[in-house]
């Protein structure tokens, strides 16, 4: 009887014991930043940047790719999710537009698990290269020719180092690959795709001069095919802010747990988004907001805060440069509001007045 009190005490003891010890386990494995802003303080943000942006008529939609020139320019919306899963989203969260060269990101990323991040340094190299994102001229004046995995030359190179036996196997591997980077199933915009390859000869052009120097690691043609696909897979404003979201959280997947791209891949694919990821508008881009990036011609940009979360924003009218006007400004809003901007201070919590 004794010893079973005894047993009971002891039992007890430990209960309250590990409460403690392990009451500051759980505090240390939570996921979000501790400078990370309150969810009442992103809504209102995020709301006051919708309401002042929704009539913005700044831009044009692209039209050398004649889809997107018939896609509603007032579409738009903007998605935020975080890197413990919760999504704040608002306005046209549902319209499935084409990623475009947002997608560059995710083939760099998969390259690279492939490949390691050395190789595809040496093999596509990361270099500004000052000029439009189609240059032919950057191809044939940059010493590496590739310039970056952001700019069609490179991108299209970066492509061709993804091993498959086949053009369509490489297809399969690099959508499933946005999938989980996604945590959902994504799909072609087939019309997007047909309307790109009818009309994408200055690609064809560029992986021609990849060719004369050496640059491409398999078929031109075939590596253009499968770049032209990967441009007009479909996302919505939600998963394009989860994609982000998985390289803010390191490569793991926020809403599906996957470690979806290596944790010591992710900083190299962040220095390219911040050098490279709005095209020859990027140094404006660092000025101004100072967060690794990454625009597509069908008018999403998403933005990458490493250990808080990502944003995205879809609006498809474009600057000069081939970035959306609305998503600029919306992003440069909340970044400021927010104290996201990583060359300040303010963004590990340091106050600087
Ligand atoms: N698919 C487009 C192209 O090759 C992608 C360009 C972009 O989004 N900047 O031109």
């Amino acid at each position: 009887m004794l010893r079973h009190k005894i047993q009971t005490r002891m039992l007890v003891a430990m209960f309250i014991v590990m409460t403690f010890v392990t009451a500051p386990l759980s505090v240390l494995a939570q996921k979000t930043s501790p400078v990370a802003p309150g969810k009442a303080q992103v809504e209102a943000v995020v709301r006051e940047a919708f309401e002042k942006f929704k009539t913005d008529t700044g831009g044009k939609n692209a039209d050398y790719i004649p889809y997107l020139a018939q896609v509603d320019s007032k579409l738009f919306g903007i998605a935020i999710v975080t890197t413990d899963n919760q999504t704040l989203s608002m306005g046209d969260i549902k319209y499935a537009f084409s990623i475009q060269s947002i997608s560059k990101v995710f083939s760099q990323a998969l390259a690279m698990e492939e490949l390691g991040p050395d190789k595809v340094f040496e093999k596509v190299g990361n270099e500004p290269t000052g000029r439009a994102f189609n240059s032919v001229f950057a191809v044939a004046d940059m010493p590496t020719h590739t310039g970056n995995p952001y700019v069609n030359a490179g991108a299209i190179s970066t492509v061709s180092l993804i091993s498959a036996k086949t053009a369509d196997e490489k297809w399969s591997k690099i959508l499933d690959f946005y999938s989980r980077v996604a945590g959902e199933k994504l799909t072609l915009i087939d019309d997007v795709y047909k309307s790109e390859a009818a009309t994408n000869t200055g690609n064809k052009a560029l992986s021609m001069l990849l060719a004369k120097y050496d640059r491409i690691y398999s078929d031109p043609f075939e590596s253009v095919d499968v770049y032209t696909k990967q441009c007009s897979v479909g996302v919505n404003v939600v998963q394009l802010a989860r994609m982000g979201a998985t390289l803010a959280n390191n490569g793991k997947n926020p809403a599906t747990g996957e470690q979806v791209i290596k944790a010591e891949n992710v900083p190299h694919i962040l220095s390219t988004m911040i050098m490279a990821g709005l095209y020859d508008g990027s140094g404006g881009w660092a000025w101004k907001v100072g967060l690794p990036a990454k625009s597509g011609v069908g008018g999403g940009i998403v933005a990458v805060v490493p250990g808080k979360g990502a944003i995205a924003v879809f609006a498809p009218p474009l600057d000069e440069a081939g970035n959306s006007v609305k998503a600029q400004k919306v992003i440069e809003y909340v970044a400021n509001k927010l104290d996201f901007n990583l060359f300040s201070p303010r963004s590990v919590g340091l106050k600087t007045e």
